[in-house]
C-alpha cells in the first residue's frame, strides 16, 4: 500500500521511515539505558502506517504494546550530506506519529543483542497523523506535545528536551542515506511511555500541529 500525504498544496508519497531511539534524558532513564554516544536510528516500512481513524489492532508476539508519542518530520526535498544549516529547507511538513513498541519483545532482544525489527516494525507499528507545512515562524526547537490515554496524560514533551535536534537529525541520516521527498523522520519519544491495551482510545496532540486519536481493538 503506498500512503501520499498531502501538505501544503503538494501531494508527496511516502518513501522510507527512519526512527530515533533514545532522543530525551527522561525516557532514557525510564528504560534504565544510557545516554547514546551518537544517535540510534532503526526503520520501520511504509506499510506499518496507521491512519488518523484506523483502528489498531493488538500485536499477539508479545504482551506488553507501549505507546511512543513522537514528532514526525517530513522530507520535502532530497538530499546528500545535508549541513544542520541548511536542513530546514529539506523539509515539508510536521506532524505527530507514535511509535508502537512490544517493550517485553524489546527487552529480550536488546539482552541478547539482536536486532529490533520484530519489537518495533509490526504492522500497525506506525499510527501517523495528517502533515501541517512547516511555516516561516515554527520554531523547530520549541515544539510542544502530549500523549493522553482514555483522556489521561501519560506524555508531555518539547522538541527543545531532543538530545538530538531536527537539523542535527537531518544531517546525520544524510550522511548515511540519501535522503528522498517522502522520507519520514520519527524523531523519539520523552518519558512517560507505558502499556495500551484492548479498549484503549490514545490521542496525541501537538501545538500547532493538531490531535490525532485511535481506537486499540
Ligand atoms: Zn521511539
Amino acid at each position: 500500500m503506498s500512503q501520499v500525504f498531502q501538505v501544503g498544496g503538494r501531494e508527496i508519497a511516502a518513501s522510507r521511515i527512519f526512527c530515533v531511539g533514545k532522543n530525551y534524558r527522561k525516557h532514557i532513564k525510564e528504560l534504565k539505558d544510557e545516554d547514546p554516544e551518537q544517535p540510534v536510528i532503526f526503520m520501520k516500512a511504509v506499510s506499518c502506517i496507521v491512519l488518523p481513524q484506523e483502528k489498531i489492532a493488538l500485536p499477539v508476539h508479545g504482551t506488553c504494546l507501549h505507546h511512543e508519542v513522537e514528532l514526525v518530520v517530513l522530507i520535502g526535498q532530497g538530499g546528500r550530506n545535508i549541513k544542520e544549516t541548511s536542513a530546514r529547507s529539506h523539509i515539508a511538513g510536521l506532524s505527530l506519529g507514535v511509535d508502537l513498541t512490544l517493550r517485553d519483545v524489546q527487552t529480550s532482544l536488546k539482552k541478547k543483542g539482536l536486532p529490533w525489527e520484530i519489537a518495533k516494525a509490526f504492522d500497525q507499528s506506525a499510527p501517523l497523523g495528517t502533515f501541517v507545512p512547516l511555516g516561516d515562524s515554527t520554531d523547530l526547537d520549541d515544539i510542544a506535545f502530549s500523549c493522553e490515554v482514555n483522556g489521561a496524560l501519560r506524555q508531555e514533551g518539547n522538541s527543545g528536551q531532543m538530545i538530538y535536534s531536527i537539523p542535527y537529525i537531518i544531517e546525520y541520516l544524510s550522511d548515511i542515506w540519501a535522503l528522498q521527498p517522502g522520507d519520514l523522520i520519527y524523531t523519539g519519544t520523552p518519558s512517560g511511555v507505558g502499556p495500551l491495551v484492548s479498549g484503549d482510545t490514545i490521542k496525541i496532540a501537538g501545538s500547532g500541529i493538531g490531535k490525532f486519536t485511535w481506537d486499540v481493538l
